[in-house]
């Protein structure tokens, strides 16, 4: 059995550390609530700080643009200034005739002078220029100077689609024997033999409706 003198003691311990006598008619003892004020102190301090921590980032931050405007506007202004100055205007004339004056751009030139070769190249060979409008579709076309002469043709038409930054497509002529010979053709009929008209060059006298469709191509 425990004595009653040794509950009442344990009853006036401090209900925290069991070890040091109550503060009055407090339940812990001064040393446990010093403590536990303390703890209280620190954690509302943190708290404070972490507080006071952003609101100063927000409030550098909210200076740092202020000052950047104010440096804009003293920067618009400083300019301002300068563009009316005798100085400023100067520069602006020399900058209008600088953009007005005609290029002397080494690669400009050269470039120019391709696109001129190109020109009078395919204006060599032009004869006419062509509007057709066939089935409601416009054609342009060139006619040359020498028709016949397929090898500059095809130069005039590589030179104008890279001028024009556009394909060159290549219509073949189905007249064209020497065409026709490259490639597999059907036995003519023996009563017909030795009497082959485009056997005997490029053009035969009656218009033909086959091999219309032939041809095309990209070059
Ligand atoms: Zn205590």
């Amino acid at each position: 059995m425990i004595p009653t003198a040794v509950i009442e003691a344990k009853q006036s311990l401090c209900a925290q550390c069991r070890t040091r006598p109550r503060l009055g008619a407090l339940s812990r003892c001064g040393d446990c609530v010093r403590a536990t004020a303390e703890v209280d102190r620190q954690t509302r301090q943190a708290a404070e700080s972490r507080v006071a921590t952003r609101k100063s980032a927000k409030e550098a931050e909210a200076r740092a643009t202020a000052e950047r405007h104010a440096a804009l506007e003293k920067l618009g202004e400083l300019y301002l200034q300068f563009a009316a100055s005798p100085e400023g205007i100067r520069l602006a004339e020399a900058q209008q005739a600088e953009l007005t004056a005609p290029r002397n751009n080494a690669t400009y030139v050269e470039t120019l002078e391709g696109h001129e070769r190109d020109r009078t190249l395919v204006a060599n060979q032009t004869a006419a220029v062509h509007h057709t409008v066939d089935g409601g579709k416009s054609w342009l076309s060139i006619a040359l100077t020498n028709p016949r002469d397929h090898t500059r043709a095809l130069e005039a038409a590589r030179v104008l689609g890279r001028h024009f930054e556009a394909p060159v497509i290549r219509h073949e002529d189905p007249e064209d024997a020497t065409r026709l010979a490259d490639r597999a053709q059907a036995q003519p009929a023996r009563h017909t033999f030795g009497r082959e008209a485009r056997s005997l060059g490029n053009r035969s006298t009656a218009p033909r409706a086959a091999g219309k469709k032939r041809g095309g191509g990209a070059a």
